[in-house]
């Protein structure tokens, strides 16, 4: 028990620094920054496809040194690309990119929002890109975005023509941007939308230009600028000790996923914006030109204008509630007026500013990080009022739960007073999740329904404390969510959200389960419990033809947060099959199915994510000669992993390893993703490798880029990379020598292993070649030519050297059964003849 209860306090204290949870503390300088900014009613909205796309530089300056409200619309969560801090691939890295622009966000001042368009991995053209995603849907989005946010002016990160030129993803966000301005302001297009909200015409629209689209900054330099605009984004700011540009690097540093973490960068530099549609702005220096951007622009707004403009010119630094009387008064001028739109807006920013100019703390901490429904929870409340202001606390309310204290306190200059809730969590209460992985999506489409969800980047917290506070007489109620808060002796103090989980969530160890034969394996379960004295019983879903025994086995776990772990045989059917296996924990009446995965990094806050809890299991018909094989691990992957799962055995060398006796102990070696391209030594080890192969070895080198080769000749052989890819993971695949023996032996591939191959065929192919390789396959993208250099192979000596760009770093963790069948064939490749040899011999 003394372990268990060890283990629970380890996990709970492994949570990391999260300085984005931390409460908001303004300084003046940034609440004067603020009461700027409240002052401008314009704004700005820059469109692009991807996280880390956006261009900070103009963004922070947009928000910085114009003061407008400006928005980040990225078409997609950032899904489909590669992490490089953790194991959390598509959705969940999805999840993390979107937490990185969030960070991005809080430092540069944009808001950020998305469509439902989902990054399934790189796309060639626009073509292809729109027709996996759904088009008019993701248009709907841009134009709801559009209609949402009002912007006077929208910027294109990407040139909407040339398409073929860039990501298909990028060129689709400008296309999509083009058409969604013109037609923002029609009432006959989706008119679903317009039941909350109505129709906008942006004043016009721009592309983000640089020397990169022009090939050179000579071509630049020359190129027609009288359709551009530009400003300085280095302009630098005293009140923050910061440049705009410098701000803009620190911005950009948190797309920590995608490598993003630079140097910043200081002192003047010009950026374009080239214009493209809508009204020519009249002053060529000022994008809002013609847009009146003061209060004015809004019906009553005069009278507001008159008393923040003062404000403004007269701020306090050393005392800035002094300002209080004049903020509430304009707040409630602002609470009466007609326009919605800039209601909202500007409300919040106001509320924002009255809290911090009254010196308020608010804060509302749950006792724990997460419950699960009907749970009792336990919120700690801490009010502060740091200045002279006469203000009230009348009342706190506990969102959801409704339970409300009325203190009708007058708060004290700078006294601490603390109050506790408590309450039932509701039974029918939202699982804390993001909101577009709640249902099932498509390749290119994630599955939501609520316009009200559509674009937001996050799912709102379920639970939080609203803060009833007079101001002489004049009340306005203050929302914070419920937090968790903490401190770890190595780190010091620390907030998360607090978190709704489900009573259980159970995953199986492994995601794939490969049976190469038809012994059955033990698999191990993990229930994990989301309340104290969990008890019920778990069975497994599985597919038909196969068993799994015993049928259910009784859970029992006395702490929340505690798991336990069962083992289940499963005995996989004589031939070949593959389906999805699920836990089903069996609580009470309900049924929970999902995983629980937990999300923990420095630079974005604590998320946990629910996931269909799955795995694959794959009975695979194949036959293998050879047993040993050596590795040369490259830029990571887990083919070694994969390949042991079925049978081999896998050793890895170091570089400094190789050389003629080590080489003689394995069936073949292979080398691993770009190890050309990241690992130095292997240079001066290639003769050794050849060597190797000339004396009846056999190498088989997976996909390198042909930028950076670390090495002069990367087969016995003249082979020339290309940057030939073929995306289309269904791409037709033709056999150009279907007697080739790596067709052939041991297993006869025929085009049903090309079924199910997933993101890709397989990238950077060679595309010239010496007589000595022969070419097996054949495929290609719609609308291009025949890609021949997915395999060849090359007879060498008494060996062979194979060269392949097809994509077995993502088909094996994927279980597909085809690739492995087909890399059985190349490590066995020239064992048939030694065979026959030892049989004569016998
Ligand atoms: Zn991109």
């Amino acid at each position: 028990m003394r372990r268990r209860l060890l283990h629970i306090l380890i996990l709970l204290f492994t949570t990391t620094f999260i300085q984005a949870q931390q409460p908001k503390r303004h300084n003046t300088s940034q609440i004067y920054e603020s009461i700027q900014k409240l002052n401008f009613l314009g704004s700005v909205l820059y469109i692009a496809a991807h996280p880390d796309d956006e261009n900070t530089r103009l963004i922070s300056y947009m928000s910085n040194q114009l003061h407008a409200r400006t928005g980040y619309l990225s078409l997609t969560r950032g899904d489909g690309g590669q992490n490089l801090i953790g194991p959390e691939i598509r959705e969940l890295l999805g999840v993390i990119r979107t937490q990185e622009l969030l960070a991005a966000r809080r430092i540069d001042g944009g808001e950020q929002f998305f469509t439902r368009a989902n990054d399934f991995g790189y796309s060639k053209h626009p073509d292809e890109t729109l027709a996996i995603w759904n088009k008019e849907d993701v248009l709907s989005d841009v134009v709801l975005a559009i209609r949402k946010f009002k912007p006077d002016v929208i910027i294109n990160r990407f040139d909407y023509k040339n398409p073929g030129s860039t990501h298909g993803h990028h060129t689709s966000s400008a296309m999509l941007s083009m058409e969604a301005f013109d037609i923002s302001n029609d009432a006959s297009k989706f008119q679903n939308q317009l039941k909350n909200i109505e129709v906008w015409q942006a004043k016009r629209l721009f592309f983000n230009t640089s020397w990169w689209f022009y090939g050179s900054r000579e071509k630049f330099n020359k190129a027609d600028k009288s359709k551009m605009l530009s400003f300085d984004v280095g302009v630098y700011y005293p009140q923050k000790g910061l440049s705009n540009n410098e701000l803009a690097s620190i911005a950009s540093s948190q797309h920590l996923s995608q490598g993003f973490g630079r140097l910043s960068q200081r002192g003047t530099q010009p950026e374009y914006i080239e214009f493209l549609k809508g009204e020519f702005p009249s002053d060529e220096s000022n994008i809002f030109s013609d847009v009146d951007t003061s209060w004015n622009r809004v019906k009553g707004g005069n009278a507001i204008g008159e008393i923040l403009n003062s404000i403004e010119d007269n701020f306090n630094f050393k005392d800035p509630s002094i300002h209080l009387n004049d903020l509430i008064k304009a707040y409630q001028l602002i609470s009466s007026i007609e326009d919605t739109h800039w209601k909202t807006i500007k409300t919040k920013e106001l509320k924002s500013i009255i809290e911090t100019c009254a010196g308020l703390y608010l804060e509302a901490s749950a006792t724990t990080p997460a419950l699960s429904p009907n749970s009792e929870v336990k919120i700690n409340i801490e009010v502060l009022k740091r200045s002279q202001a006469k203000i009230k606390l009348q009342a706190l309310t506990l969102s959801t739960i409704n339970k409300t204290l009325n203190p009708s306190e007058n708060l004290e200059n700078n006294k601490k007073y603390t109050y506790e809730i408590s309450g039932i969590i509701p039974s029918n209460i939202n699982y804390t999740n993001a909101y577009w992985l709640n249902k099932k999506g498509t390749l290119g489409m994630y599955n939501v329904d609520d316009q009200n969800l559509i674009g937001l980047p996050e799912t709102e917290r379920a639970l939080h404390v609203n803060f009833s506070i007079d101001f002489n007489g004049y009340s306005i109620d203050f929302q914070e969510d419920v937090i968790y808060r903490y401190s770890k002796p190595d780190k010091g103090e620390l907030y998360r959200p607090f978190e709704i989980i489900p009573e259980a969530s159970a995953k199986i160890l492994e995601k794939v389960i490969i049976f190469d034969t038809d012994k059955q394996k033990d698999i191990q379960v993990i229930v994990k419990s989301g309340r104290d004295n969990l008890e019920g019983f778990v069975q497994i879903a599985h597919p038909k033809g196969w068993s799994i025994y015993p049928e259910k086995q009784n859970i029992q776990i006395s702490h929340k947060g505690e798991t336990q772990t069962i083992v289940f045989t499963v005995i996989p059917p004589k031939n070949q099959s593959e389906g999805l296996i699920t836990p089903m924990v069996h609580v009470d009446d309900e049924i929970y199915t999902r995983e629980l995965v937990e999300i923990n990094y420095d630079h974005i806050p604590f998320q946990t994510v629910l996931l269909p809890s799955e795995s694959k299991i794959v009975r695979l018909d194949i036959k293998k000669k050879g047993d040993n094989i050596g590795y040369i691990i490259g830029a990571g992957d887990v083919v070694p992993e994969s390949l042991r799962h079925i049978g081999y055995n896998v050793v890895t060398i170091k570089p400094e390893d190789i050389n003629a006796e080590t080489l003689s102990r394995f069936d073949a070696i292979v080398v691993g993703i770009r190890a050309y391209n990241t690992v130095e030594n292997l240079q001066y080890k290639q003769q050794e490798l050849f060597d190797y192969v000339a004396q009846g070895g056999n190498m088989i080198v997976q996909y390198n880029t042909s930028y950076r080769l670390k090495v002069e000749h990367i087969a016995p052989y003249e082979l020339k990379l290309s940057r030939d890819r073929v995306t289309d993971e269904n791409a037709e695949v033709k056999f150009l020598n279907p007697e080739h023996p790596i067709l052939n032996f041991p297993n006869k591939v025929t085009q049903q292993d090309f079924e199910g191959w997933t993101q890709e065929r397989g990238l950077y192919f060679p595309d010239k070649w010496a007589k000595e390789f022969t070419p097996i396959l054949s495929m290609h993208d719609k609308g291009e030519s025949a890609k021949k250099g997915s395999l060849l192979v090359a007879k060498h000596g008494r060996g062979y050297y194979i060269y392949t760009g097809l994509s077995f770093f993502r088909e094996f963790p994927a279980g597909v059964s085809g690739a492995y069948r087909l890399f059985a064939n190349m490590l066995s490749i020239g064992k048939d003849n030694i065979n026959l040899e030892s049989k004569i011999n016998d």
